[in-house]
């Protein structure tokens, strides 16, 4: 390393959020440095919406599956088949989703260096970040720093650099998800569908999430959520796969991960510093997805950090947490107070689930998430789905 070289930037971590930050940057002939510790696939379901497929040109052989409809499951075990008409949501494999965006950054004209991020320092006043060279799978091992006017922190939810340089980065909600990655067998006698993700509101499994099983192909994504720390996930995902007719597949991998729920007030720390994608908190209550809102944040903040590199004004950082919630601030807040709402008990659940047969309610539900935007123009169906939801409610529709 030149230690005397300054980057425009260091972004910390190469997920979603930092390798869309890197690429965007680099793209803009920025100079760039992309640090991640390598040697761990992310725990994800891979769900990803045609919004991002289209917005950041996602090639068709890095999609493993598509998903022509949902399957709503309740506490009764009634389900309700919601179809996507006209689209897919698209399942990407997490080993293979990264390492394309990472390369593509690199391609654009970014430094890559595998390491895991130590800390931050300031020398004459300049950003300096510490790494241990080599990947957390092995390989050589070294201390290594190199010096940035601009650090964007990218490395997910738990952040260490986030819970170093912003004020509130330690407080996030958070929901402790966990899945095993399962091999699909040739042949199944269970009701399995590869174009179907399942997606189970019972207490028993999550008692203020959900769970589901998401097909990726010649393998599947088992798991489960909660906000509470006690709760067994390992016991639940072991016991969801006997009831359903999982527990002979073969398991490939056991792995959990925190999600963040809620954005953080500061994204940046007026400085030299600023947060995007999980370490931002910026995954949407409800439904946990996260990649989207990771790679759109991280547009954001790359905008913001080229204001503020062209100009010398680190004021010019704050516009991207700005930008971001005027675009999905009102999305979070709806799906916070749907998850607050409807996932206390199975009682509400089995009404949730009932409500999710409504074809205004699966309208507006597929709009919402394939383009990542509330639909504005139904006033009658939202009014059509509140007299609904009142009477779900109060009793007066039977689940
Ligand atoms: C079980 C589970 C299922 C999920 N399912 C879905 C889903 O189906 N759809 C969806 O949209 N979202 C899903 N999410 C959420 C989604 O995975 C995250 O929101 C998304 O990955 C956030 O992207 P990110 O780039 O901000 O962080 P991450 O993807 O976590 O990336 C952080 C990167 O930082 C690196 N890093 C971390 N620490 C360091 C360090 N000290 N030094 C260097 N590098 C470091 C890591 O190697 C990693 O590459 C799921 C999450 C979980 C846990």
């Amino acid at each position: 390393m030149d230690e005397k070289r300054i980057y425009d930037v260091i972004v910390v971590g190469g997920g979603p959020a930092g390798a869309t930050a890197a690429a965007e940057l680099a793209a803009r002939g920025r100079s760039v440095l992309l640090l991640d510790r390598g040697g761990r696939i992310k725990p994800c379901g891979g769900a990803i919406p045609p919004r991002l497929v289209k917005d950041y040109a996602i090639p068709e052989d890095i999609i493993c599956a598509r998903i022509a409809s949902a399957r709503i499951v309740a506490p009764s075990a009634r389900h309700v088949d919601m179809h996507i008409d006209g689209g897919y949501v698209a399942m990407v494999d997490r080993e293979v989703f990264d390492e394309f965006l990472r390369e593509r950054a690199v391609n654009r004209g970014a430094e890559r260096r595998t390491g895991r991020y130590l800390k931050l320092t300031r020398e004459d006043g300049v950003a300096t970040v510490h790494w241990r060279a080599g990947s957390d799978a092995g390989g050589d091992l070294r201390n290594e720093t190199a010096k940035a006017r601009l650090v964007i922190a990218a490395d997910g939810a738990n952040s260490i650099l986030a819970r170093q340089e912003i004020a509130g980065a330690d407080r996030v909600p958070h929901v402790f998800a966990y899945h095993e990655i399962v091999r699909v067998p040739e042949n199944t006698a269970i009701d399995f569908d590869g174009r179907r993700c399942d997606v189970h509101y019972d207490g028993r499994y999550s008692p203020d999430f959900y769970s589901w099983v998401f097909p990726h192909g010649r393998t599947a994504s088992i798991g489960t959520g909660t906000h509470h720390k006690g709760f067994g996930l390992r016991e639940s995902i072991a016991a969801f796969r006997e009831r359903h007719g999982f527990a002979g597949w073969e398991t490939i991998r056991r792995e959990g991960a925190p999600i963040p729920l809620k954005p953080l007030k500061r994204w940046d720390n007026g400085r030299d510093v600023i947060v995007a994608g999980d370490a931002a908190g910026v995954v949407a209550p409800a439904s946990g997805e996260g990649i989207y809102y990771a790679m759109a944040s991280a547009t954001e903040v790359a905008t913001a950090a080229e204001e503020m590199l062209a100009t010398g004004r680190a004021a010019a950082l704050a516009g991207a947490r700005k930008r971001f919630m005027k675009s999905h601030g009102r999305v979070f807040l709806v799906l916070g107070i749907m998850q607050w709402f409807w996932y206390r008990n199975d009682w509400v659940r089995e009404r949730f689930v009932a409500m999710c047969a409504d074809k205004d309610v699966q309208r507006l539900t597929w709009q919402a998430y394939m383009h990542k935007e509330l639909v504005r123009q139904s006033p009658a169906a939202h009014f059509r789905i509140f007299i609904k939801d009142m009477g779900h409610l109060l009793g007066l529709v039977r689940p």
